[in-house]
């Protein structure tokens, strides 16, 4: 563990906090990452959030590039959601019935995501993944789920495991508690690697229920699959009758008004186009959300008619479709116009170009990757293609810009193999002010 960056005495309330989660709660977080074990220091409690900026509990203000990792693609608090919020709450939290709000949002999503026949809603993108699994297991009659090294879909059981390598590997559990029988019914593979996934399923084919894949992976930096591995994914499942799911839980309404895949079949998007079918199932959480608990599976209507109470899957929830999660993810996704998805185009490119030519000036090694608006640094030289690449970086140079950044009132996520995300309501101060604090940062980072 290296020595904190930054002391305790810079943020005594957050401090103060923190011991006293740590007294009642793991860790002092109720997610690990937010610990900050990766960069060392003091996690910042936030009190509040408004546009581009989050306030934390000593009144310091930073600008957001985590965006609660995602989901605030319109800005903390914006008007519109508060206002579709505060309206669903003022009639009932939670009714265990249907009601129209879910409705609304599931019709959303269907309308905008082309292959999606139909969609469940539940309560994160954990549920939206293993609810995923289940099924292609249960449509398929087969155990064996393919996943990719470094792509991250929730802490469910059979996909914690990414480590191993190689082909047809009986993956270890990256968990304690994780049983040996349900890594074991789990493949992982090296990410965008489709000599891989084809010897996989010439041995093992008809076991694999589903092959699991981020859309693109945003979660070992961001990694976007190369043309001729979407098509393979692609190929490949249909081939040997196995489902293909493609998480776009972050993806998901962030890369483009229907996801990532809305990119790969966009008329422009050139060689990255799409050549063969699309995905059989797709996971979705964070921006559909609005900031709230929810999130979705859906996809071919044949398959989805497999869930309870239609068919023998089981699949449930208390809040499930909760309708003020409902109204939030609504709201969100009918302010995600065109007009914001060219806005974070803009303020990420600006940032990432300021981040880059400051990197350069100070002579650190890095290299910047994009899935839509989504971008990170990966501070190493040369393309990234997979979880091997990615892990090759020296964290410590990152450790230090984090540090010298988050000091100048910039909250990047502790992590250096996370995405970087902006919002609509980055405004050009907020971006001025990320600008202004890089040259330190850049300094910091090549001491
Ligand atoms: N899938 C992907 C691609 C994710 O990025 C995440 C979370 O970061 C998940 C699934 C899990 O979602 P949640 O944290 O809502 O359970």
């Amino acid at each position: 563990q290296p020595a904190p960056v930054q002391t305790t005495s810079e943020a005594p309330a957050s401090a103060a906090l923190l011991e006293r989660a740590s007294v009642v709660i793991p860790g002092g977080v109720n997610s690990p990452v937010r610990a900050f074990r990766a960069v060392g220091g003091t996690p910042r409690f936030m009190a509040s959030g408004s546009g581009p900026w989050l306030t934390d509990a000593d009144g310091k203000r930073y600008v957001d590039l985590i965006c609660s990792w995602g989901p605030m693609i319109l800005g903390h608090a914006h008007p519109d959601v508060l206002a579709a919020v505060t309206e669903a709450a003022a009639r009932g939290f939670s009714f265990g019935t249907p009601s129209e709000n879910e409705v609304r949002l599931a019709e959303e999503i269907v309308a905008r995501v082309e292959p999606v026949e139909q969609v469940r809603l539940v309560n994160s993108g954990t549920e939206a993944t293993m609810s995923a699994i289940r099924l292609a297991r249960g449509f398929t009659g087969r155990d064996v789920v393919v996943k990719f090294a470094g792509c991250y879909h929730g802490h469910v059981d059979a996909l914690l495991a990414s480590a191993g390598s190689g082909i047809a590997t009986f993956a270890l559990p990256d968990s304690a508690g994780v049983p040996r029988s349900s890594a074991g019914e789990t493949i992982v593979l090296p990410y965008n690697d489709l000599p891989a996934l084809e010897a996989a399923f010439a041995e093992r084919g008809h076991e694999i229920a589903a092959v699991i894949t981020e859309a693109a992976a945003g979660n070992m930096g961001v990694v976007p699959p190369t043309p001729e591995f979407t098509d393979g994914l692609r190929r490949v499942t249909a081939e040997h009758g196995a489902l293909l799911v493609s998480d776009e839980v972050m993806t998901g309404f962030r890369c483009s008004a229907a996801g990532y895949y809305g990119l790969e079949t966009a008329a422009d998007a050139g060689d990255r186009r799409r050549t063969t079918g699309a995905p059989d199932l797709f996971t979705f959480g964070k921006v559909m959300g609005g900031g709230f608990p929810t999130a979705a599976f859906g996809g071919r209507a044949d398959v989805m008619a497999l869930l309870a109470p239609q068919g023998p899957v089981y699949q449930a929830g208390t809040l499930s479709g909760n309708p003020v999660a409902s109204a939030a993810g609504l709201a969100t996704l009918q302010g995600c116009t065109p007009e914001v998805y060219a806005r974070l185009d803009v303020v990420s490119h600006a940032i990432a170009d300021a981040v880059a030519s400051e990197l350069s000036a100070a002579s650190v090694p890095h290299r910047i990757q994009w899935a839509g608006s989504m971008f990170s640094v990966f501070f190493r030289e040369g393309a990234v293609s997979g979880y091997d690449d990615a892990k090759d970086q020296d964290t410590a140079a990152f450790r230090r810009f984090f540090h010298a950044m988050l000091g100048q009132g910039v909250h990047l996520p502790p992590s250096a193999f996370e995405s970087w995300f902006v919002s609509a309501a980055h405004d050009d101060a907020a971006v001025d002010h990320v600008i202004a604090a890089l040259p330190a940062a850049a300094r910091a980072a090549a001491a």
